[in-house]
């Protein structure tokens, strides 16, 4: 396994001809097999709470991450699988679906900003800003000239929330369409997913070279230093899964976060509520 970080070994390119189909969505690192990696994804899934925590506590900080793929991408299993390790207290999952009419009426980022986390809290983005240069684009929503400019106005928002203390992780979750079709299959033969299905899953992958198009050129325009894109190759789960935990992880380390000092003088309230705690003092155990 590579040990160069992950964070800089899925990070988009910057600049340069590049293509969706020229990155393999069933890479792994060198790791083969789920079960092997299965006690790595859990010991940085575990590590990324322990940081949220401090991220909570500090209150200095707070993160965002941009989720967005192709259907069956795997969008909600990442938030089950890898971000759902998070303390919910201190994380807030925004799904951002069809405007609503109330939505159509206003600017594309007035609905996505009061989502935006505060000092000590994270945010997922199960979709995201981004729609409005991908559906948008690929279905002829508004006109050209209007969704162009969006590039420019995402990144002048990203920048917004970066000045004020948020760090952005975006990720891409990378599929073969033929790990798509798998993937609606099984959604197929099994009951409990069946809820998922629209036919619009279907009609949809006539798109699939629009959609892929709409996508190199969104994380071209926006992948900046203050927020990146990562992406990640997703036809494995399990590669999936540490791939993001690990550049959550890493990006949080890099933090250099730390547990504020009390606010309140420790020898002073131990001395003072001495009689108390010995109250309180687990009773010998037998
Ligand atoms: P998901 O696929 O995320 O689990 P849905 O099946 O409800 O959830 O799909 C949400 C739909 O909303 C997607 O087809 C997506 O393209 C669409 N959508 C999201 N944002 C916009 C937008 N700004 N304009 C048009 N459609 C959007």
């Amino acid at each position: 396994m590579s040990q160069r970080p992950f964070s800089d070994r899925f990070c988009a390119p910057h600049g340069g001809q590049w293509h969706l189909r020229d990155i393999d969505p069933a890479e792994t690192d060198g790791l083969h097999g789920k079960k092997k990696v299965r006690k790595e994804i859990k010991q940085y899934a575990q590590r990324m709470r322990e940081l949220q925590y401090l991220l909570y506590a500090e209150g200095k900080h707070s993160l965002l991450i941009v989720l967005q793929a192709m259907d069956a991408g795997g969008k909600d299993g990442t938030i089950r699988h890898v971000l759902g390790y998070m303390n919910p207290q201190g994380c807030h999952v925004a799904p951002f679906k069809v405007p609503t009419d109330e939505e159509k009426a206003h600017d594309f980022l007035w609905r996505v900003h009061p989502h935006a986390p505060g000092r000590g809290r994270v945010s997922i983005f199960n979709r995201s800003h981004y729609e409005d240069v991908l559906v948008v684009r690929v279905h002829d929503l508004v006109p050209e000239a209007q969704w162009r400019r969006r590039y420019d106005r995402i990144n002048d928002f990203e920048r917004l929330l970066a000045d004020n203390g948020t760090t952005i992780l975006k990720f891409f979750l990378h599929i073969s369409p033929q790990e798509q079709l798998r993937r609606f299959r099984k959604r197929l033969e099994n009951p409990a997913k069946q809820w998922k299905i629209s036919e619009a899953d279907y009609s949809e992958r006539r798109y699939w070279d629009q959609y892929q198009a709409a996508y190199e050129d969104a994380i071209a325009r926006c992948n900046t230093k203050h927020a990146p894109w990562f992406i990640i190759p997703a036809d494995h789960k399990w590669f999936r899964n540490l791939a993001v935990s690990r550049i959550v992880v890493e990006t949080l380390e890099g933090l250099n976060m730390a547990l504020p000092p009390p606010s309140v003088d420790i020898d002073e309230i131990r001395c003072k509520y001495l009689a108390e705690l010995d109250q309180a003092r687990e009773p010998d155990r037998q």
